[in-house]
């Protein structure tokens, strides 16, 4: 029988403590998620931490060790990959290098026998998506890598996919192209209306990619949030690191302050804002983005203001970023639009609800 047109699609697709392990590995344990029709998710987390087993969970290329995957009302997990009606790409293209991207592209459809009218019809279309007319006729071997990258991509929504599984599609391409075809990913997938998981270990390609993001550290969901969420309120310093707060500074709990809790430690005493429910002496980490740490001339006073020495300052576009220490030693990183040089003399200061505090959970090791 001849395949539907267009895979069925779902309004919700549900991973429900989706588990894998390998040996003694618990890859993934327990991944909770609901996809709606249209997200763009990303997956994140540093290498090992179960992305790619996450996927290709999803992707019906592993089977599970417990939990379930529905779409809507329908059980999914049990089904193999073809019939999901997923479409996959990958960092290593998987180009067939005989066949030129017209071929390429219309692979799938070719094996779904489908008309052939309908076949060049779709492929012509898939092509001009990605905008790889002029290519058309080319063997893989005469692309650069962002225009195979491309042929992958047409490769996968010219079967009109209910879901397109990406897995660090964007990194055997130079910075250039990344950005440009991270671009083009955001395009294709609002034009087509496409609901898309992808994954990456680059924050910044998330953040940009993606409608909500899900933080993975060692099999385990950090965090679920918008990049918005994420940046703003993330849950633990993992996230917190992720996001960019390169100020993670250990500190010890002290009393709550009018509006947040007393961090001392180092030289320093400051407040902070605080989620987790921390105990005066608690081994906390106290996180502040480069972004919110600001700087005051010599001799400021008052509540989160301490005196620094200028040490690096770099250019960075419009902005320095630049590296400051306090008598006692701790490092602090900011962004800035003050013209420092190593060696001034600063105030810097961060305010409360900008410097959050997490309970330590890495006692003994580094941060
Ligand atoms: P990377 O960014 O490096 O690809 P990842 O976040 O995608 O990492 P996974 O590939 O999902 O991580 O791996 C998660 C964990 O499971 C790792 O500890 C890995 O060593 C282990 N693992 C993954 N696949 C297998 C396998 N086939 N056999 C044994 N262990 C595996």
């Amino acid at each position: 029988p001849a395949e539907p047109r267009r895979s069925a699609t779902f309004e919700t697709l549900s991973l429900r403590g989706v588990g894998r392990t390998f040996g003694k590995t618990a890859a993934l344990k327990g991944l909770d998620l609901e996809i709606k029709r249209g997200e763009f998710i990303a997956l994140l987390g540093p290498s090992g931490c179960g992305k790619s087993t996450a996927l290709n969970c999803l992707a019906g290329l592993l089977p599970l060790t417990s939990g379930s995957i529905w779409q809507d009302e329908t059980r999914i997990d049990v089904l193999p990959p073809e019939r999901r009606g997923f479409g996959m790409v990958f960092q290593n293209y998987a180009l067939f290098p005989h066949m030129s991207v017209r071929k390429n592209v219309a692979f799938g459809l070719t094996m779904r026998r489908l008309p052939k009218a309908e076949i060049a019809r779709r492929t012509e279309e898939a092509i001009r998506l990605v905008r790889l007319e002029e290519h058309a006729h080319k063997l893989p071997g005469q692309l650069s890598g962002g225009q195979q990258q491309r042929v992958a991509i047409a490769r996968a929504i010219v079967l009109e996919p209910s879901l397109v599984l990406m897995d660090e599609p964007l990194s055997n391409l130079d910075a250039k192209l990344r950005l440009e075809m991270r671009t083009e990913i955001r395009r294709l997938h609002q034009s087509l209306g496409l609901t898309t998981v992808y994954v990456t270990h680059d924050q910044e390609e998330a953040l940009s990619l993606a409608d909500r993001l899900v933080i993975l550290r060692a099999g385990t969901v950090q965090q679920i949030g918008t990049p918005e969420e994420l940046h703003n309120r993330p849950v633990n310093q993992h996230v917190a690191d992720f996001m960019g707060y390169r100020n993670l500074i250990r500190l010890t709990a002290g009393d709550r302050a009018d509006d947040g809790i007393r961090v001392t430690g180092d030289g320093l005493d400051l407040v902070g804002t605080h989620l987790d429910d921390l105990a005066p002496g608690a081994a906390v980490v106290a996180a502040a983005r480069p972004e919110d740490v600001r700087v005051f001339d010599p001799g400021t006073t008052g509540v989160n203001r301490f005196p620094a020495i200028v040490e690096v300052v770099e250019y960075q576009g419009r902005e320095l970023a630049v590296e400051a220490r306090t008598s006692s030693g701790v490092r602090w990183h900011l962004r800035t639009d003050h013209r420092l040089a190593p060696g001034d003399a600063v105030v810097l200061g961060v305010a409360v609800e900008r410097l959050l505090v997490f309970g330590d959970d890495t006692v003994g090791t580094p941060v």
